[in-house]
């Protein structure tokens, strides 16, 4: 049976390469009906903090990521670790050094494996020196713990980032020396951005909380990061979790450029908001809405959910929902300065605005079709194209020359913020 891990060290954030790593063993799990287990490598008592924890624990959880069992804190097998490196200072392939245990480096030998994604790696023992295992403050070394923990755990699959390429020689000479099967190893790419420069701040955010503060959802966020690791087919770039599972096959993974790209997880991103319904939309959403000062819970559902359908075609993220939709909630809403000039301005524009007002008091019913016909109506009266209403109209009451269908919108707004828009209170 597959066992794999995922070992995070909680001394920050849940970085983008971490999720993946933690991603892509969770999906060989589920894909074989293996087991997924999560290590807490907090051996580094200073800067293990039990917030980092918690927070990449909830990181994990709204990806959409479970683990089996209870998670295992290697802070507490401090133990089981001296006793192994005491063992292997008996069988004489270690010394000690004060309260140090270190590992005995025997020259002249070379150390290969195949890499499930690299092929096969070679290194000579020359070209590495002795290893700490114990280190003198009695904690494990991350090498050490890690062999002993795996073994211990019957990890079958290592998948992990590139940054750990130069240690797998070393663990695999403790398994062996602790007379040990090595499992398998997989090294992922480092994540780059577009321009091909290590992931960084400025491509976006490195961590996966910055991404969902931003208003991705977990599943986009989760799609783009298997594209990173894994082709599943240009008919499969759109996939969720579930049918990742399905498709899930270790040897399409490739030594492939990971390079991660907003804008490519501002598409993904837009196709998930598109799959959901509207009443799941609502309550993620919301919070968006407060954090910008709207008090979601003193607002009609009803009102949400059609607003949400007006304009979830729309948006890329769920923070754009508030961007775009901020004159639903407020007087004082932005307005883009450019078109104010080039549609308000001018007096003739402004007048027939009111004019529009005054036929829309008319109206019977303040519907979208109806509202529509008095565009097209007055146009025609006037002799101009309904461009020339839609336009100032739809700037008067958004304060934005683009978005949801201008009718459908008013429609929503209702009669009295229309009007009272047309006449002139733009903020
Ligand atoms: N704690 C290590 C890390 O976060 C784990 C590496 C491994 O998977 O062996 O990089």
């Amino acid at each position: 049976m597959v066992r794999v891990r995922f070992a995070p060290s909680p001394t920050g954030f849940l970085h983008l390469g971490s999720a993946r790593t933690a991603l892509f063993n969770w999906l060989y799990a589920r894909h074989t009906g293996g087991r997924f287990l999560l290590r807490v490598e907090d051996t580094d008592m200073a800067r293990s903090e039990p917030r980092f924890l918690d927070e990449i624990l909830r990181d994990l959880r709204w990806l959409g990521l479970d683990w089996d069992g209870e998670p295992i804190f290697q802070s507490r097998r401090f133990e089981l670790y001296r006793e192994k490196a005491t063992a292997l200072v008996s069988a004489g392939k270690a010394y000690k050094e004060g309260e140090a245990v270190i590992f005995r480096m025997e020259k002249g030998r070379t150390v290969e494996y195949i890499d499930r994604i690299h092929g096969r790696i070679s290194v000579r023992t020359d070209d590495i020196k002795d290893q700490v295992l114990i280190k003198s403050d009695g904690s494990p070394s991350y090498n050490f713990a890690c062999v002993v923990d795996d073994a211990d755990l019957g990890i079958t699959h290592i998948l992990r980032g590139d940054d750990h390429i130069s240690n797998t020689p070393k663990q695999i000479l403790f398994y062996e020396a602790l007379g040990l099967r090595p499992p398998e190893f997989g090294h992922m790419p480092l994540i780059l951005g577009p321009d091909g420069a290590k992931l960084s701040k400025r491509h976006g955010g490195v961590s996966v909380e910055e991404y969902r503060r931003q208003g991705f959802l977990p599943e986009a966020l989760v799609n783009h990061l298997i594209l990173l690791g894994w082709s599943p087919g240009e008919e499969h770039e759109v996939l969720t979790l579930g049918e990742a599972v399905r498709l899930f096959d270790i040897s399409q993974m490739g030594d492939v450029q990971a390079r991660f790209d907003i804008q490519k997880l501002r598409h993904l991103n837009a196709e998930h908001i598109l799959r959901k319904k509207t009443e799941e939309l609502l309550p993620l959403i919301k919070p968006f809405l407060e954090e910008a000062g709207i008090r979601s819970g003193a607002l009609d559902e009803a009102f949400l959910a059609r607003l949400i359908d007006l304009y979830k075609i729309r948006i890329k993220t769920l923070r754009e929902f508030v961007e775009k939709t901020d004159f639903f909630f407020r007087d004082d809403f932005s307005v883009e300065e450019e078109a104010r000039k080039k549609y308000l301005s001018d007096p003739s524009s402004s007048g027939r605005l009111r004019v529009l007002a005054d036929r829309l008091t008319e109206l019977d019913r303040f519907s979208a079709p109806e509202i529509e016909n008095v565009f097209r109506g007055l146009a025609e009266e006037l002799g101009v194209k309904p461009a020339a209403l839609i336009h100032p109209a739809r700037l008067a009451v958004s304060g934005k020359t683009s978005g949801a269908g201008l009718f459908e919108m008013m429609e929503l707004l209702g009669r009295d913020k229309v009007i009272e828009r047309l006449r002139g209170r733009l903020p």
